[in-house]
């Protein structure tokens, strides 16, 4: 039998797109985790619709959970949702997915575009990280004869952006200029490298990882990449990383990305 990606696991935005397929492949897998918390900020309007047919198929594993990123109420609420249902055990996994784009060149970039899409995709997993550090420190600690890092233990991911990548840069502004997006998504790598390092002395993994060029809302028509081969390789890429990958940047093929 096929081993457990970890018995519990919460997604952020996951009411369609990458989020949705997320929680779908997850609760399918022959091994699904135990408790699956589906983050969304309206979980009863249209939008969540697919998760809300989802989550009752699967009442037994799926939580829906009202969660807007950007509120610092909401994150409280639901961390306090989340710590009810897991009944003193600790959350194994965090998939800080939920994420914004207002695609813009310098001219048609203003402050306000920077804040918004630097409030969603930047300072929202910053204050899940704050907020839900207590219960992935408990988790942890379930392990107290292991000494490795795993997805299956303890870990933070944020789903990032080949680019987010100051390297590679050159060659894809042109194509895709979107200044708000690259520079916050370079912000929430900065972030994943600073958890990494502050949150090593826990146990718990912290890594950046590029779901490809995926058909969603965000990506598009003529992505390449279908929900479902992102996400397959996404997570075969969780399921796999240790301690090493903790503080990087790693495609949906496990391909480490430069900064
Ligand atoms: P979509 O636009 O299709 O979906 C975005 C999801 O994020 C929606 O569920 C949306 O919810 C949610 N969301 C946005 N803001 C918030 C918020 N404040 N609180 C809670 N949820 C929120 O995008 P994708 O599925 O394509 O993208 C998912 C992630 O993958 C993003 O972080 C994106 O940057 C990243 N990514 C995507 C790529 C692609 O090609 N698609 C490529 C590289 C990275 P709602 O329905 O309420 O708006």
């Amino acid at each position: 039998m096929a081993s457990r990606i970890c018995d519990s696991v919460l997604v952020t935005g996951s009411n369609r797109g990458i989020g949705l397929e997320l929680v779908r492949q997850l609760v399918d897998s022959p091994s699904p985790p135990v408790q699956i918390f589906a983050g969304c900020r309206d979980p009863n309007g249209p939008r969540s619709q697919a998760l809300q047919e989802l989550a009752q198929k699967h009442r037994d594993v799926i939580t829906v959970v009202q969660l807007d990123t950007t509120s610092p109420t909401s994150i409280a609420e639901a961390s306090k949702l989340v710590d009810t249902k897991l009944k003193g055990r600790g959350l194994n996994l965090i998939i800080n997915n939920a994420g914004v784009n207002i695609p813009g060149s310098l001219a048609e970039t203003g402050i306000q575009e920077m804040v918004d899409v630097y409030t969603t995709n930047v300072v929202g997993p910053m204050l899940i990280a704050k907020d839900f550090h207590p219960l992935l420190c408990k988790a942890a600690a379930q392990f107290p004869h292991q000494t490795n890092m795993s997805c299956n233990r303890s870990a933070i991911i944020n789903v990032s952006t080949l680019l987010s990548s100051i390297t590679r840069c050159p060659e894809n502004f042109s194509v895709s200029p979107m200044y708000p997006y690259r520079v916050s998504k370079a912000a929430l790598n900065m972030l994943t490298r600073c958890l990494a390092e502050d949150f090593k002395k826990d146990s718990i993994l912290v890594m950046s990882l590029h779901p490809g060029w995926v058909q969603t809302e965000m990506g598009g028509p003529k992505a390449p990449l279908t929900t479902a081969e992102s996400i397959s390789g996404l997570i075969k890429v969780i399921a796999s990383c240790t301690e090493k990958d903790s503080g990087t940047l790693l495609d949906w093929e496990g391909k480490n990305i430069p900064w």
